[in-house]
């Protein structure tokens, strides 16, 4: 029996794994207790992510698509194929007539996303689309404005906050962690609370969290940025405000006018929190010794995620929360985002071709995604790559993005299964697995709370024959003649005698990977030694180490120096939103939110994560009312009822309960999609419904276009008789 010592590679907690093997089979996997950046735990994905590797329909010889079917290939075939198909488009009609989108997991396999990202500079192509912009792209609005760049996630000091305000976040199930990272967080709170600590979670639902809390806040969705403004007010109208660095921060006047004019009972009514309410948390906010304010995902995916976001960070900024102890903080990990500037990420200035808009941390909208494929013109997508996503699923308006697809003259996907957004494709490409990669993830690494560095090992071999998608990217760009390396073709010759060789050793890293390129980074930034890296099994770093306090401050990429307080687009759109009437619900009453669950696939590991699942735990096809919503549209716990939204409708049974706000109604996002069998063309659905059907994909959140995945309007009509 051999054990090795891994990260999971599913979301961005990275577990840490111990995995046992015989024969190059997983026999188990368990939590790696000694991983000091892991909660020593894992989640359903993670404990059954090893089925994935032999899963009768797992991909792993490229597929070419005949008919309706697919035909195992061999990749010296489908490169070929595939930089001719990809070289006459881009020939006729320019670089940007191939366009890419990547999926979550491309963000924890360091090696594919990053040649990825150099096939396309190297090809020049400006139309790539992300997964981020579905949930993550407000933070990254606000990080660019505030701080200089978009990839600044602030850690939580945990152990010494005396006062929690957690808006839109679950950490029990979330583990706290959403470009930042805090091992045990939600553990962490509790003991704070257990020693005193006030807890306030601000949520529509009564979250694990909210029921554990001290005070439990349930405003509207998407305006957690009015109820913001009114604590920000009463702050100042209060002289409670303080900061240590008032050097630091420019348009505190901007921010103090916008409040002044503010009035609280419209504020309060547009949240629809009382205003005692909001007095209280916004005086036990202020005066408390330490304390943070945190919003995620609740907050971010809705149409005002940015002034959401953007004023939780104002309000940490103007009580003196940001950079102090038990408050919030930047870290320089294993890579400081800050020091490397531009280097790491170069800035775009890519405009979409349709809409207009700015890329944001270098991608565009999800939601443009399908118009950029089927309308015509300069710039028009008619081939795109797809690593490692199901947008037809995760992302607004599936049916829309599916027919979309249908049109592109060559799509080409990576990735373990064929899944619903891949009924398309003319070529099908293995996707690793985590367990199959020696490995080291600096960026995500560099998220963490503490510096630390683990360098991950493979516990089973390749399937005979199979590359990993870093290599296909590669010699793909190769074939292409594309300038690989900074733009410089004359490089190509060096990695193609490195790819020799790599044949001659049988060690795939003696070819241009991204160990060549990792390696140096990691060493540039003077935090690890490599040799320690490699040596340290369960990974390097202690969590205990204290941060550094002022960092942030001292290494702002602003133009000026200073955290903007007061972009002007934020101050215009806040403007904006508080001269419109609230919406009209006379139509559509409800607002659609979403929830997570530990046990409970997502959108990418529904394969193997559903596996041995009890029927009851399969909630993907209910919808979850307050008892008063059901008695006003009639309906019984357990009955069917038809939703629709202005862009869509599905089938849910309805669950009536006291867990949710009147005017809410939940639904797990990720479920209701199949997984096909290529060589057959035969699809398995695996259960549920896909509630993202009824998001709109013009409707989306002005400043980070973010669809509404929470928020949007919906109304339920009975379908049975209960
Ligand atoms: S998917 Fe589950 S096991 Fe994997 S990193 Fe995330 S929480 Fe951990």
């Amino acid at each position: 029996m051999n054990t090795s010592y891994t990260v999971c590679g599913i979301c961005e907690q990275a577990c840490g794994l111990k995995v046992s093997t015989e024969q190059n089979q997983v026999i188990k996997i368990e939590p790696d207790k000694d991983n000091a950046f892991s909660w020593r735990d894992y989640c359903i994905k993670g404990a059954k992510s090893h089925l994935a590797l032999t899963h009768p329909k797992r991909i792993t010889s490229p597929m070419k698509r005949i008919g309706d079917r697919y035909v195992e290939t061999s990749y010296e075939e489908a490169i070929a194929d595939i930089s001719a198909r990809f070289g006459a488009i881009t020939a006729e009609y320019g670089a940007n007539a191939l366009g890419s989108y990547t999926g979550n997991p491309n963000g924890f396999n360091f090696g594919s996303a990053l040649f990825q990202t150099m096939l396309l500079d190297a090809i020049g192509t400006e139309n790539r689309f992300w997964v981020g912009s579905i949930d993550q792209n407000a933070l990254h609005v606000v990080s660019e404005n505030l701080y200089g760049n978009p990839w600044v996630g602030l850690q939580t000091d945990i152990d010494y906050c005396d006062y929690f305000l957690l808006i839109g976040t679950n950490p029990q199930v979330s583990g706290m962690c959403w470009i930042s990272y805090s091992p045990d967080g939600w553990k962490r709170v509790l003991a704070r609370q257990k020693a005193g600590a006030e807890v306030v979670v601000v949520d529509p639902r009564t979250t694990e969290c909210a029921a554990k809390a001290n005070q439990h806040i349930t405003p509207l969705p998407e305006s957690d940025w009015a109820l913001l403004l009114a604590m920000i007010k009463i702050i100042f109208d209060n002289g409670w405000d303080k900061t240590s660095k008032p050097e630091k921060l420019d348009g505190l006047g901007a921010i103090k006018a916008l409040a002044q004019k503010a009035d609280l009972n419209d504020l309060s009514l547009r949240c629809d929190i009382s205003l005692d309410t909001i007095n209280r948390i916004a005086e036990q906010f202020a005066k408390a010794p330490r304390a943070m304010a945190v919003g995620r995902t609740g907050v971010s995916l809705g149409r005002n995620g940015v002034l959401g976001l953007w004023l939780v960070q104002v309000l940490n900024l103007i009580t003196n929360r940001v950079e102090t102890e038990g408050g919030i903080y930047y870290c320089s990990g294993v890579l400081d985002f800050l020091d490397a500037g531009d280097t790491l990420f170069p800035k775009s200035e890519a405009i979409s071709r349709l809409r207009g808009t700015k890329n944001i941390a270098g991608s565009h909208s999800l939601a443009e995604l399908p118009d950029e494929i089927t309308t015509p013109g300069i710039g028009q997508i008619r081939a795109l790559i797809m690593n490692s996503g199901n947008p037809v699923v995760s992302g607004p308006d599936g049916d829309k993005l599916d027919a979309a697809l249908a049109q592109l003259d060559c799509l080409v996907v990576i990735d373990q299964f064929q899944r619903e957004s891949h009924r398309h494709a003319d070529w099908l490409i293995p996707g690793d697995h985590f367990l199959e990669r020696n490995d080291i993830n600096p960026l995500l690494q560099s998220l963490s709370p503490a510096p630390r560095a683990q360098f991950t090992r493979a516990a089973v071999n390749l399937p005979d024959g199979m590359r990993y998608e870093w290599e296909f990217l590669r010699d793909l760009a190769m074939a292409m003649n594309a300038p690989f390396i900074m733009g410089k073709k004359w490089l190509n010759p060096i990695v193609k005698a490195s790819i020799k060789l790599a044949k001659l050793t049988g060690n795939k890293h003696h070819g241009f990977s991204p160990l060549w390129l990792s390696r140096p980074l990691i060493k540039s930034g003077g935090m690890f030694k490599w040799k320690d890296i490699k040596n340290a099994e369960h990974g390097l770093g202690e969590l205990s180490t204290r941060p550094n306090f002022g960092t942030l401050f001292n290494k702002l990429t602003t133009a000026n120096g200073k955290v903007n307080l007061a972009p002007t687009a934020f101050i215009n759109t806040l403007a904006e939103r508080l001269t419109q009437s609230p919406p009209d619900t006379s139509e559509y009453p409800l607002q659609l939110i979403g929830l997570r669950k530990m046990k409970m696939m997502n959108s990418w590991s529904v394969e193997t994560s559903m596996e041995g699942m009890k029927e009851r735990e399969l909630t993907g096809g209910s919808i979850e009312i307050n008892r008063l919503d059901g008695e006003r549209f009639s309906v019984n716990d357990g009955q069917e009822v038809t939703v629709s939204s202005a862009t869509n409708h599905l089938v849910a049974k309805v669950t009536l309960s006291d867990s949710v706000r009147p005017g809410v109604a939940v639904m797990q996002h990720g479920w209701g999609y199949r997984t096909f069998n290529p060589k057959t063309g035969k699809g398995t659905y695996n259960g549920g419904v896909n509630r993202n059907i009824l998001v709109s994909n013009k409707d989306v959140d002005p400043l980070s276009r973010v669809p509404r995945l929470n928020g949007t309007q919906v109304k339920i009509e009975a379908t049975s008789i209960a």
